[in-house]
């Protein structure tokens, strides 16, 4: 019997948490009805993930 660890890439932990800081940036400081997942949304997950670690995020996360 084999026992896996599932193990969380620290890349797809960060775009994670950009992505639901994105969300409660749109909410709580621009004062949004709502925050969607549109393209200029991806955009700016993109440039923070690019500032942060110098490439874009995989972001094929994100469509819920
Ligand atoms: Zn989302």
């Amino acid at each position: 019997m084999a026992i896996r660890e599932a193990v969380l890439a620290p890349k797809t932990f960060l775009d994670t948490l950009i992505h639901e800081f994105m969300h409660r940036y749109d909410y709580e400081v621009l004062k949004f009805p709502t925050s969607l997942h549109t393209a200029g949304f991806y955009y700016r997950l993109g440039d923070v993930m690019k500032k942060l670690i110098g490439q874009e995020t995989i972001s094929n996360y994100g469509k819920d």
